[in-house]
C-alpha cells in the first residue's frame, strides 16, 4: 500500500466549554490533560465556543465579546471570578491560573456578523475576563476581533487592564474611522501598595496611563476607570487625588468612578483574602458590605469627591463608562455609614 507524506495538520476536535465542565466535574482541573502549563504558571485550554456574541440585559450595551475566560492579571475584587464557577471551576486561584482560549471565536464572530439580521449594535470587549491579558500575545483573538468588526462597521467599547492594547493601536484607529471605538482603561489606584495587594498580575498603573497616552495621541477616544475603589485600599482622599491628577497628566479623554460590588463567588474569594492578609478589616468589610453593593451614602461620598477631583484636574466625565453605578432597580436604600474610609 503507498504511503504519502502529510501535507496538512490533521485537525483536531477541541472539546466545547459543556465538555470542560463535565471533565471538571468528574475529575477536577487534572482531568485537562490537554491543558498547557506556560512559564506564567497558568494553564490554557483551548475550546471551541458555539457563539461570539453574547446578548446582555440591564448594561449599557446590548452585546459582549469575549475570546478568553478567565484572567491571569487575578484582581482580588473581580466581578468576573464568579463567572469561572460555570465552567465547575473555583473563583479564587482557578480563576486566575486556568485560562479557555476560544480557538474558533474570530471565525464564528465573523459568521455573526455576517448574518442579515445583524443590526451593528456597540459590542463591549472585555466584560468577563482581559481582553489584553499576556496570553493574547499569542493567539490575537482580541486584534482578530477588532479587525472583524471594523469589516462589520460594528461600533465597540473595550476594557483592560493591559498596556498590550497599543499594538492595536491601527486596528483600533480603522474601527474608530469607520464607525467608533472607546478604550476605557482600568486604573483604579496609582497608590503602588494597593496596586501590589489589590492586581498582581497586572501591569503597573502608570504603564497604564501611559498607554492611555499613546491610543489618545493616536486618535482613539481613549479614557480611564477609576474603577472599582476598594474601601480601605484605594479610597483615601490622598490616593484618590494622586489617582486623578496622575490621569489627568497623561491626557486620558474621560475618568469614570465605581465603588467596588461584591456578590457570589467574588465576595468569597475576597473575604478569603482578606481574612488571610487583613483580618482586622473583616467586621468592617462585613458591616459595609453587608448587601452586594456598599451603602448608597458611602458610594455618594467617593463619588462627590471624585468629582470635586474631576473638576480640579479638569477632566471630564463619563456617564456611559460601563457600570458608572449599579442598576437602580438592584441598588440597595440609603443608609447611615458608620465609618469612613
Ligand atoms: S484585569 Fe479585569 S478581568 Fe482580569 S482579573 Fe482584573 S478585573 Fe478581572
Amino acid at each position: 500500500m503507498a504511503t504519502y507524506p502529510l501535507l496538512f495538520d490533521l485537525p483536531v476536535q477541541k472539546p466545547t466549554t459543556r465538555d470542560i465542565a463535565n471533565t471538571v466535574k468528574a475529575s477536577g482541573t487534572a482531568g485537562l490533560t490537554d491543558a498547557e502549563r506556560r512559564a506564567d504558571e497558568a494553564r490554557y485550554q483551548e475550546v471551541l465556543c458555539r457563539s461570539a456574541l453574547n446578548a446582555v440585559k440591564g448594561m449599557p450595551f446590548n452585546w459582549t465579546l469575549n475570546p478568553y475566560r478567565g484572567c491571569t492579571h487575578g484582581c482580588h475584587y473581580c466581578f468576573a471570578r464568579r463567572y469561572h464557577v460555570q465552567f465547575e471551576m473555583n473563583a479564587d486561584d482557578e480563576f486566575a491560573s486556568f485560562i479557555l482560549v476560544k480557538r474558533n471565536f474570530i471565525e464564528v464572530l465573523k459568521r455573526e456578523l455576517d448574518r442579515p439580521s445583524w443590526k451593528r449594535e456597540l459590542a463591549a470587549l472585555g466584560t468577563a475576563t482581559d481582553p489584553y491579558q499576556p496570553i493574547e500575545g499569542q493567539y490575537r483573538l482580541t486584534r482578530g476581533t477588532i479587525e472583524a468588526l471594523a469589516h462589520a462597521r460594528t461600533p465597540a467599547g473595550l476594557v483592560t487592564k493591559g498596556p498590550m492594547v497599543v499594538r492595536d493601536s491601527d486596528v483600533l484607529g480603522e474601527l474608530t474611522r469607520a464607525v467608533g471605538c472607546t478604550v476605557y482603561m482600568s486604573v483604579p489606584t496609582v497608590d503602588e501598595e494597593a496596586w501590589r495587594i489589590l492586581e498582581p498580575g497586572t501591569a503597573h498603573p502608570l504603564q497604564r496611563l501611559r498607554a492611555v497616552r499613546t491610543l489618545v495621541d493616536a486618535g482613539i477616544n481613549a479614557g480611564v476607570l477609576m474603577s472599582p475603589i476598594v474601601p480601605g485600599f484605594s479610597s483615601s482622599r490622598d490616593k484618590l487625588e494622586r489617582t486623578m491628577k496622575s490621569i489627568a497628566d497623561h491626557g486620558a479623554r474621560f475618568v469614570g468612578c465605581n465603588v467596588m460590588h461584591l456578590e457570589q463567588g467574588t465576595r468569597d474569594h475576597f473575604m478569603k483574602f482578606l481574612a488571610r492578609g487583613f483580618p482586622s478589616l473583616v467586621p468592617r468589610y462585613q458591616k459595609l458590605y453587608a448587601r452586594k453593593y456598599a451603602p448608597d451614602a458611602y458610594r455618594k461620598e467617593v463619588q462627590a469627591m471624585v468629582r470635586v477631583l474631576q473638576r480640579r484636574y479638569g477632566q471630564s466625565k463619563r456617564e456611559d463608562a460601563a457600570q458608572t453605578s449599579p442598576p437602580s432597580e438592584t441598588a440597595p436604600a440609603p443608609e447611615q455609614v458608620g465609618f469612613a474610609w
